[in-house]
């Protein structure tokens, strides 16, 4: 260990391994193969302990970076996992997924120091993958380590959505002694963790792991129900709960307005990635047959989803595969890391093109897609110049499609919630401080209050409402401890 700023500064950032292109497309594996303690200790002495630490204040959930780097570079590899459970209910989904260079790696200042006129530029601290390296050792090693529970209130909260905003509400109330029922419309819990993220980003044993802690906690889940349809908000209340917490995400694929979209072979994303990344038991019934066997998979859009839907692809079996965005790559959106991924694997990108109609072959099924060539013009309300057509048209076989290109709110749960206000998006409406819907008693945050965006801004949401739905239930009147009634399981 070393005190000296400067010498912390020579310190050359220490190789992140990754498993050979030619080898992970023939494995479902992570991508990244992880640190060896060693690396890991030298990569967190790089940490120059900035006293304002930028890095902090870039985490949405403001992990106390510097202090969890300064124990591992202790070799207290599980005091920094805990550094980073003190203010993340998800600290290896995060390492893993986070976008870190638009996050905390993006202001850290070991990325843009100067150094010694010799010596070449340096990368940030390897922030994200260190993360990963702490929690993943403690849980591989010791398990998830149990956290203190107050004594139980006999209050009940309804969690909607057993995705990112929905595990760190139900988990943060149980530590404050309520009891939680977790509802999803899938089969099994997780959303987005279990539901959207490839295994080759994120295994998930690591998801499982954190479930059998909340299990143990005390929470129950309840798969296969969609509230608004399946029970109401009303029916809850009646039922017992004293509070209700809206975290259903933004799970609805956006689908495209152009001739020829729902031939056979068409795919919006969502049904693409669960279908080729899960067990059949896993998912609804009519989504359980296997994907047709496709030789050229086009990709339409280039976000982290459709980098997802391309590397899945790959590994499918897929001999060509293609993404095609209607801007360039530097308008592009998602993870720098992932593009380099998909190219790494084989997989060809086809800038400034946007669709203009799918044509199906004989056998009825998606044959190719008619493209329009596009030029930037002037930028839009996202400050993205907007693609323009050029009037130039082109074709790209396929026999295979898949539509990436965002996500929405799904409209039948904000319609069915009844008093609750939503926006023109269908997204929920809340006060911003309190998380309060326009209903009493009913809170929301996440993906389906903002729009998609990242699981630590959901579990950021999921954090802070917690903390408002504790107080609100505290100003209830003291009940008695009551069962729910009315139940499936
Ligand atoms: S910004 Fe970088 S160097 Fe500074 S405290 Fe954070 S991780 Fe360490």
């Amino acid at each position: 260990m070393t005190n000296d700023t400067h010498e912390r500064l020579t310190i050359e950032g220490q190789p992140t391994p990754k498993q050979d292109p030619r080898v992970r497309t023939q494995n479902w594996q992570e991508t990244f193969l992880g640190f060896s303690l060693e690396s890991a200790k030298i990569e967190a002495t790089r940490c120059i302990q900035c006293p304002d630490a930028p890095c902090q204040t870039a985490c949405p959930v403001s992990n106390d970076i510097p202090g969890a780097f300064r124990l591992l570079e202790l070799g207290d590899v599980a005091g920094a996992a805990n550094k980073f459970r003190e203010t993340s209910n998800l600290p290896e989904m995060c390492g893993r997924l986070c976008p870190q260079e638009s996050l905390c790696e993006g202001d850290c200042v070991v990325g843009y120091a100067i150094r010694p006129e010799d010596m070449k530029p340096q990368r940030p601290v390897a922030i994200g993958k260190l993360e990963s390296f702490v929690t993943d050792t403690q849980r591989m090693t010791e398990g998830l380590p149990m956290p203190g529970v107050e004594p139980a209130t006999g209050q009940h909260v309804a969690v909607v959505g057993a995705g990112p905003a929905g595990l760190a509400v139900a988990e943060e109330l149980t530590k404050k002694g309520h009891e939680i029922t977790l509802f999803d419309s899938w089969a099994e819990p997780g959303g987005v963790l279990l539901y959207g993220i490839p295994n080759f980003k994120m295994q998930k044993e690591i998801l499982d792991a954190k479930l059998e802690y909340l299990w143990k906690l005390g929470i129950t889940f309840q798969g296969n129900t969609y509230v608004g349809r399946d029970v109401t908000i009303d029916q809850l209340f009646e039922r017992g709960y004293q509070a209700v917490f809206l975290g259903f995400g933004a799970s609805q694929g956006n689908q495209l307005d152009a001739p020829g979209a729902d031939l056979p072979g068409v795919i919006i994303a969502t049904e693409y990635l669960v279908r080729g990344n899960l067990k059949p038991e896993q998912l609804p019934e009519w989504m359980r047959g296997p994907l047709p066997d496709a030789k050229r998979v086009l990709v339409i859009g280039g976000g982290d989803t459709s980098m997802d839907c391309v590397r899945t692809a790959v590994r499918l079996g897929a001999g060509e595969v293609t993404c095609v965005y209607r801007r360039t790559e530097a308008e592009q959106k998602g993870r720098i890391e992932e593009r380099i991924h998909a190219v790494e694997e084989g997989v060809r990108f086809e800038y400034l093109a946007s669709p203009l109609g799918f044509e199906a072959g004989a056998d009825g099924s998606i044959e190719r897609v008619r493209f329009s060539r596009t030029e930037l013009g002037e930028p839009d309300e996202s400050g993205r110049r907007r693609p323009v057509p050029t009037g130039e048209e082109f074709s790209v076989e396929a026999d295979t499609v898949v539509i990436a290109i965002g996500y929405g709110t799904d409209d039948e749960i904000v319609r069915m919630a009844d008093g609750i206000d939503t926006n023109q998006w269908s997204q929920v409406s809340v006060n911003e401080e309190t998380f309060e819907t326009s209903r009493p008693g009913v809170f929301a945050g996440g993906d389906c209050v903002n729009g998609a965006d990242l699981v630590v801004t959901a579990l950021a949401d999921g954090r802070r409402a917690a903390t408002t739905i504790h107080a609100y239930l505290q100003t209830l009147p003291t009940k008695q401890a009551s069962a729910i009634t009315g139940l499936t399981s």
